[in-house]
């Protein structure tokens, strides 16, 4: 199938007005124009199968939220200098599906600035500057968060008194092993940092590790690390802005797997199920030590609107048990792969959390061979069959699935059977 006339319209466009650092997904790029539940469709009214997007958690173009921003818009919308209620019934219930420890909420209107926020807190908090994040850690866009997000690429250099660990990786490596190497390599970081004169600030962990090629075990593999962290004066912050609001399914947080306590959380993407909103949930203790040095003001972060649109996103999440959905379709959908994988022998590992989950393509099972190759045709495949999937981690060899946290099994169904026709034809 070859593009339309208009889709290379489109493209040739987007390529002259916005430059070449812009990237769009699969060989053969699509055109949405409408979103409903976990469909997205084409200008034709063609509905694919959205397996990706986390940003719609709820479903695309929830009525509840979308009524919230309509309703909310059209009575008012200013920045957060001035008193209104919806800021602070958002942070009053944010925090309240949090552990008691974490008490405040800071908000901004992107993952990348809820990073940035977290870094410039964690440096006025520790004295320190250093920073160590996963080796193929995505962050963020803001100058000082691309320094440590080193999935950009080799292009982008990471900053001086930055370090890289690379994550467990736990279908090579035994449990206790990845545990243990990972704490002594986060050790390893901190006495590197020392030796150059450097104190650590922070270690921060997106805690799925889905740039990493999706790392959900063994659950407590952040135990040792943490406590090294803490022992050098340094904060641990969870980066939740994949795998929070309850998409790993046995717990709200990713962190809450591991039995570790963050000093920050940083959120975005599903926060407001589309319209721009993220933030940090704190310490009273790391906010009062912020506050007594800095000042904080977002123009957009928190708003009316985007208030409104957190308050409904979350209660459309415990009325429509979202998080108990996504532990349940998750593992029929984890079962189905695995059934699939007992079919064709290039599917080498499957793993997740609730309705987050990747799975590792080989060329050899014995050996764990990575097949970049064959993930890449199996996501166009998908594309070509409407089912909307991607692929991550180091040797870019592990599909990504991660659909709204609406999926059904009857969804998932649907899914396994594209996979299983684009592996058939493979
Ligand atoms: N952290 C993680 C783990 C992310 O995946 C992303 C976005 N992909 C961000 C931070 C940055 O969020 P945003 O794109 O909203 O700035």
């Amino acid at each position: 199938a070859r593009l339309s006339p208009a889709e290379q319209a489109l493209i040739a466009r987007r390529e002259k007005v916005m430059g070449p650092a812009y990237r769009l997904f699969y060989e053969r790029p699509i055109h949405f124009v409408r979103g409903e539940g976990v469909f997205l469709f084409d200008p034709d009214g063609n509905a694919f199968l959205d397996a990706y997007n986390n940003v719609a958690s709820l479903g695309h173009g929830h009525p509840a939220v979308v009524e919230a921003i309509t309703r909310q818009t059209a009575i008012l919308n200013t920045h957060t200098r001035y008193l209104h209620e919806n800021v602070i019934d958002y942070a009053e219930q944010l925090t309240a599906t949090f552990p008691a420890y974490l008490s405040q909420a800071m908000l901004t209107c992107t993952g990348s600035e809820a990073n940035d926020l977290a870094v410039r807190v964690a440096r006025s908090v520790t004295g320190g500057t250093g920073i160590i994040v996963s080796s193929l850690a995505y962050h963020g866009v803001t100058a000082t968060v691309a320094e440590f997000s080193p999935s950009l690429g080799e292009s982008v250099n990471l900053g001086p008194h930055v370090r890289t660990v690379a994550p467990p990786d736990p279908y090579r490596e035994t449990p206790e092993e990845a545990r243990d190497r990972f704490g002594r390599d986060v050790q390893t970081a901190i006495d590197d940092l020392r030796r150059h004169g450097i104190k650590p600030a922070l270690l921060i962990v997106d805690t799925i590790f889905s740039s990493d090629g999706v790392v959900p075990e063994p659950k407590g593999f952040l135990q040792p690390a943490v406590e090294a962290i803490r022992r050098t004066g340094g904060l641990f912050v969870a980066d939740e802005v994949q795998p929070g609001f309850g998409r790993t399914g046995d717990t709200m947080w990713g962190f809450e797997r591991h039995g570790v306590e963050p000093d920050m959380v940083t959120l975005g993407k599903p926060m407001g199920n589309g319209y721009p909103m993220a933030g940090l949930v704190v310490k009273p203790e790391v906010t009062a030590e912020f506050g007594r040095r800095s000042r904080y003001f977002n123009t957009f972060g928190g708003n009316p609107i985007a208030a409104a649109a957190g308050l409904a996103v979350l209660k459309v999440l415990a009325e429509e048990r979202l998080q108990d959905n996504a532990q349940d379709v998750g593992a029929y959908l984890r079962a189905g792969i695995s059934t699939l994988a007992g079919e064709f022998s290039c599917i080498g590992d499957v793993r997740g959390a609730g309705l987050f989950i990747g799975v590792e393509m080989v060329s050899d099972t014995q050996a764990k061979t990575p097949d970049a190759a064959i993930t890449t045709r199996l996501v166009n495949g998908l594309r070509e069959r409407r089912v909307l999937i991607s692929a991550s981690g180091p040797h870019a060899n592990v599909l990504k699935i991660r659909p709204p946290m609406v999926f059904s099994r009857g969804n998932v169904d649907t899914l396994i059977e594209a996979m299983r026709d684009t592996l058939q034809s493979l």
